[in-house]
C-alpha cells in the first residue's frame, strides 16, 4: 500500500455547504461530510446546535442564518466534546451551552489533547485556528433528558440521552412537533463513521435502538445529506449500525484466536471498504477505530486519550 496523508491533513478542498430549511424555523446546514450543524427558532430565541471548530468558521455559519432570522442565540446545544463540533462556541454569544453531565467531564479530562488531536487531523476544519479563545465550556447539563419550550406554538425541542455510543455523552436533538431529530455523530448519513472515542457495543445495539425508536420522520446526522422520510432515516441508522457491527466481528475475530491489531486493522478494512471506502474520512477514521475497538474488546473501559502524539504512532503502525 502507498503512504497515505495523515488522517485528513491532505483534504484541503473547500466543502460547499448547503443551508436546508427542514420546517418552519428549522434549519440544517450540511456539507459533502463535514460536519453539520443546525439551528431551530424558538418564540424569540435561537437554539443553535453544534458550534463548528472555531469563532471564523462558526461566524460564517450565522451569517447564512441571518438571512432567515435575526432572534438571539439563547441555547447553544453541543452533541458531545469533540473540538470540531465545540471550539466554535464564543461566536454564538449564547446566554446557556448545553450538554450531557459526560461531555463536561470530558472537557475537563481531555479537552486540550482532543484540540490538538483533531486540528492536526483535519486542519482544514479549524479555520483561522487561533480564533479560538480556549476550551468551551457547557454551562448546564443534565443526565437523562432536557426539555426547552420554544414558546408560541412551537412546541418543545427535547434533548435526550440515548446511552455510551460515539463518545460517553453523546446527545440528540427531538423536535417532536415536526418528528425531525438532530443526531449528532451517533448517525451517519454515508460518512465513514469516528469510532475512536467509542463504546462499539453499546452503540450497536440499545443506543441506536433508542435513537430509531424516534421514529424520525427526517434526521440531520453528524456528517452527510440529511436524510429524509421513515425509509431513509431507518437507512441511515442501519447503516451505522452496519459499519460498526462488521468493525466489532472482524476485530473480535482477531481479538479471539491472539492476533495482532495490525492484522485486525487489515481485515477490517478489507471487510468495510467495498461498501465504505469512498466515504468521506473513511481511510482517515479506521485506524483510530480499530484501535480503539481493539482496547475496547481487551478489557480497557473508557477509550485512552489521544493526543497529537499518539494519532501519529497508531498511524504509522497501521496504515502505511
Ligand atoms: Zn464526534
Amino acid at each position: 500500500m502507498a503512504q497515505k496523508a495523515f488522517a485528513s491533513s491532505a483534504d484541503l478542498g473547500e466543502k460547499e455547504q448547503t443551508l436546508e430549511v427542514l420546517a418552519d424555523g428549522v434549519y440544517a446546514l450540511t456539507a459533502e461530510g463535514d460536519p453539520n450543524v443546525g439551528a431551530i427558532e424558538g418564540e424569540d430565541f435561537l437554539v443553535c446546535f453544534e458550534a463548528m471548530a472555531t469563532p471564523v468558521a462558526a461566524a460564517e455559519w450565522l451569517a447564512r442564518l441571518r438571512e432567515h432570522t435575526d432572534k438571539p442565540v439563547r441555547y447553544l446545544v453541543l452533541s458531545h466534546y469533540h473540538a470540531v463540533r465545540v471550539l466554535g462556541a464564543s461566536a454564538f454569544d449564547a446566554d446557556v451551552i448545553v450538554a450531557h453531565e459526560n461531555t463536561r467531564a470530558l472537557v475537563a479530562e481531555r479537552g486540550k489533547e482532543d484540540w490538538e488531536s483533531e486540528f492536526g487531523r483535519m486542519p482544514r476544519l479549524a479555520k483561522q485556528a487561533d480564533s479560538v479563545p480556549g476550551l468551551t465550556w457547557p454551562t448546564l447539563t443534565f443526565s437523562d433528558r432536557l426539555t426547552i419550550d420554544l414558546g408560541g406554538d412551537r412546541g418543545d425541542l427535547v434533548l435526550q440521552y440515548c446511552g455510551r455510543g460515539h463518545t460517553e455523552g453523546d446527545i440528540v436533538g427531538w423536535l417532536p412537533r415536526h418528528r425531525i431529530l438532530f443526531a449528532g455523530d451517533l448517525v451517519e448519513a454515508q460518512a465513514a463513521l469516528y469510532t475512536g472515542d467509542a463504546f462499539h457495543r453499546d452503540w450497536a445495539s440499545g443506543t441506536l435502538d433508542r435513537v430509531k425508536a424516534f421514529g424520525a420522520e427526517a434526521l440531520v446526522g453528524g456528517r452527510g445529506a440529511v436524510s429524509r422520510g421513515r425509509e431513509e432515516v431507518d437507512a441511515a441508522v442501519e447503516q451505522t449500525r452496519h459499519f460498526l457491527r462488521v468493525m466489532i466481528d472482524e476485530v473480535s475475530a482477531v481479538h479471539e484466536r491472539g492476533g495482532t491489531l495490525k492484522e485486525a486493522f487489515g481485515r477490517t478494512h478489507a471487510a468495510l471498504y467495498d461498501q465504505y471506502g469512498h466515504w468521506p474520512i473513511f481511510e482517515h477514521c479506521l485506524p483510530f477505530d480499530v484501535s480503539r475497538l481493539w482496547d475496547e474488546l481487551s478489557g480497557i473501559e473508557r477509550p485512552v486519550i489521544w493526543t497529537a502524539e499518539r494519532d501519529r504512532e497508531v498511524w504509522d503502525q497501521l496504515q502505511d
